[in-house]
């Protein structure tokens, strides 16, 4: 299947937005205060955006509390008028669709089923409070499997009845303004994905590594 430019078809959106003028409503799904903030900085002029932490993948429950709080400190520090809204700690229903998959690498269906849900409770979050639109910080990660995010949201889209927003936030160097942002603003920048099994496989790898 040939592969879809997701960073041009948000370019195309934004120049349409720029076009008629409109700013809508976008509920943004946020995984950590590194990754919103290169996506912040692009989307933030184009869109009303709430900011939504929502990672029951996230383990241990002070790691959690953590990337919040950095979310959260990120936000006010760029001075940005946006609301972080979160879902409260409960990892149940991450453990109960990683099971069977604890030991596949990262990118494996464990992964999928994690994007999944997260972009699931998003677009439910969206309608509940009548956003426009959703979709995910996800994107930046050099790690993540972009046209599969790209491919679930617009599933997802279709089924909640909700807009789903392309993106792929690497373009226009955006994971290397992450990591400049994050320098700027002295934002933790953690070592694992999120969860216990990739917590594991990095601890793995650094003492592999020395
Ligand atoms: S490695 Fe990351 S994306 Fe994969 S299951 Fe764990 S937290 Fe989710």
């Amino acid at each position: 299947m040939p592969k879809v430019n997701y960073g041009k078809m948000l370019d195309d959106r934004l120049a349409e937005l720029e076009a008629s003028g409109e700013k809508p409503t976008l509920l943004l799904h946020a995984c950590c205060a590194p990754c919103s903030s290169h996506t912040l900085e692009f989307l933030h002029s184009h869109f009303r955006i709430t900011l939504y932490f929502c990672n029951p993948n996230i383990a241990p429950e002070e790691e959690f509390d953590f990337r919040l709080s950095e979310l959260k400190r990120l936000v006010r520090e760029m001075g940005l008028d946006i609301e972080v809204i979160e879902e409260e700690y409960d990892p149940k229903p991450f453990f109960e669709l990683a099971k069977g998959l604890e030991e596949l690498p990262e990118r494996g269906e464990r992964c999928q089923r994690c994007i999944e849900l997260r972009l699931r409770m998003a677009a439910a979050k969206a309608k509940e409070l009548g956003c426009e639109l959703f979709t995910t910080t996800l994107t930046i990660s050099p790690h993540k499997d972009c046209q599969f995010i790209n491919e679930c949201g617009a599933r997802i889209a279709d089924e909640s009845g909700v807009d789903y927003l392309f993106s792929d936030f690497k373009k226009h160097e955006g994971y290397k303004r992450s990591i400049e942002l994050s320098r700027q603003y002295g934002l933790y920048r953690q070592n694992y994905c999120g969860c216990v099994y990739s917590k594991a496989n990095s601890q793995k790898d650094r003492s592999e590594n020395g």
